[in-house]
């Protein structure tokens, strides 16, 4: 399941984790790995728990401190489990479309969570002879594929179902599955969404430790667990009694790590390691390099709250003008400000962003945020900090220009809502109201990064996709 682009910014993510420690009850353990990658999405919350013989899932609308208490979570017997963290895009924002899937085939229960987007949806239900659309996400999909494996006896255990039905699939996934007695991860093979595996330690005196996945290494942290590896690209690790094995059900060909470099710049928690790399370290790089690439003559450096924080530090850092806090944020903002009209959408920055006016009065301000989308709260915030009394306003974006949609998990805005992909820089400036304005090159982006020797998705900035993509959403849509 997949991401979504809101108030005109780079959002959220989903978020996957699972777990397999046989002489501990999980659930607790779950949620609180689902609660440390709560960033990743906020829509609903669901865990799903065996004892080896029963699945029993739990889930809804909400996030993860209100779909589960005490007691739902003593009702979660287990000592295998997963969770998930959901944002959706494709399928509505139902209970139904909220994960784990759980499926109860004959002999073959098992439950589902996904993270990313398939770029193939058509032709699979096409070749499983469904109508388009009859599922209610890809999510969905891929959980009535592995079900028609096991019917269609193509298989007799989950495993083999799994290794006939991921080769067919297309995009990115990072799944976290369970049948009653393992726990299975899954990285697809161009490893768009991150996922990393971890070892618990024995609980008090019981001597017998366990195994643990997670998008993000924060969520190992969370639970006292030793970070061990990030899962490859294209790797599959099945975890029962015997420990982690890997299995590769992709042809070797496929494979070829393509890393969503917007973990790097916004989705991922800063305390986040991924490539070996601290994401928060890198966002600080990409302000450093910025500062470099794009400079500008200022008196102040302030971040837009919170994720260009970190590379507001860095311009301060690479500029030697002074960091110092512009904008206040209500952190107490929810998902409820709907904000369909101009006015609404002025009412919504107002109440998430209020400017310190002692601080900026009179002052040049360089203001850094993380991207770019549509425009509509860049503009919004230059406007606040005019009225504030900014004596001149510089936009500095620490990403390249979003010009193309993702198919890769993300929900961006058709083309022709792509504030970069419709203007040149300059037409950009004025549209947002700013001094000057600079994006952060490619090449110093991965720079910043810092993670020789990997690989990365940007064809969001690009246009040059690592898989087939279907058409949608690439044209300028006529628009009536
Ligand atoms: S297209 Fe952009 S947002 Fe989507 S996976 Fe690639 S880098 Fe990430």
């Amino acid at each position: 399941m997949a991401h979504r682009w809101h108030n005109g910014g780079v959002r959220e993510a989903c978020g996957v984790f699972g777990i397999y420690a046989p002489a501990r009850s999980v659930a607790p353990l779950v949620f609180d790995g689902i609660f440390a990658l709560q960033h990743r999405g906020q829509e609903s919350a669901g865990i799903a728990v065996s004892d080896g013989e029963t699945i029993t899932v739990v889930k809804d609308m909400g996030l993860v401190t209100s779909v589960f208490d005490a007691r739902n979570l003593s009702c979660l017997e287990g000592h295998l489990g997963i969770g998930h963290v959901r944002y959706s895009t494709t399928g509505p924002s139902t209970w139904h479309s909220a994960q784990p899937v759980y499926r109860s085939e004959g002999r073959a229960g098992f439950a589902l969570g996904h993270n990313g987007n398939l770029s193939n949806v058509a032709m699979l239900e096409s070749e499983a002879g469904m109508l388009p659309g009859v599922m209610s996400s890809d999510s969905d999909l891929i959980a009535e594929l592995i079900s028609q494996s096991f019917l269609a006896g193509e298989a007799d255990a989950f495993e083999q179902a799994l290794c006939s039905v991921l080769p067919r699939l297309e995009g990115a996934f990072s799944l976290t599955l369970m049948d009653e007695r393992q726990l299975v991860a899954v990285r697809d093979p161009n490893g768009f969404r991150p996922l990393c595996l971890g070892r618990v330690a024995a609980g008090d005196g019981d001597g017998v430790g366990g195994w643990v996945v997670a998008s993000e290494s924060p969520a190992l942290d969370i639970v006292a667990a030793e970070f061990v590896r990030e899962i490859a690209p294209g790797e599959m690790v099945v975890i029962d009694e015997h420990g982690p094995r890997s299995v590769w059900p992709f042809p070797a060909e496929r494979i070829d790590a393509h890393l969503c470099v917007f973990e790097f710049v916004y989705f991922a928690r800063p305390d986040a390691r991924l490539y070996g790399r601290e994401v928060h370290s890198a966002r600080h790089r990409m302000g450093e390099q910025l500062a470099k690439e794009i400079p500008v003559e200022a008196d102040l450096v302030i971040g837009v709250p919170d994720s260009g924080v970190p590379a507001a530090e860095g311009f301060a850092a690479g500029s030697g003008i002074p960091f110092g806090q512009g904008l206040v944020k209500n952190r107490y903002i929810g998902r409820s400000f709907i904000a369909p009209t101009q006015a609404d959408r002025v009412a919504a920055v107002r109440r998430k962003l209020n400017p310190l006016r002692e601080t900026i009065a009179g002052r040049r301000l360089v203001v850094v945020d993380d991207s770019v989308v549509r425009g509509t709260t860049t503009r919004q915030i230059i406007r606040l900090l005019r009225e504030a009394g900014a004596a001149e306003v510089h936009l500095r974006v620490s990403s390249p220009p979003f010009r193309w949609p993702c198919f890769y998990g993300i929900d961006t805005p058709v083309r022709d809502e792509l504030l970069a992909a419709k203007m040149d820089l300059e037409a950009m400036t004025a549209h947002l109201g700013a001094d000057s304005l600079g994006y952060l090159s490619l090449p110093g982006l991965l720079a910043a990064i810092a993670a020789p020797g990997t690989g990365f998705c940007s064809a969001c900035l690009t246009g040059d996709y690592p898989t087939p993509v279907p058409q949608t959403g690439m044209a300028f849509a006529e628009r009536t």
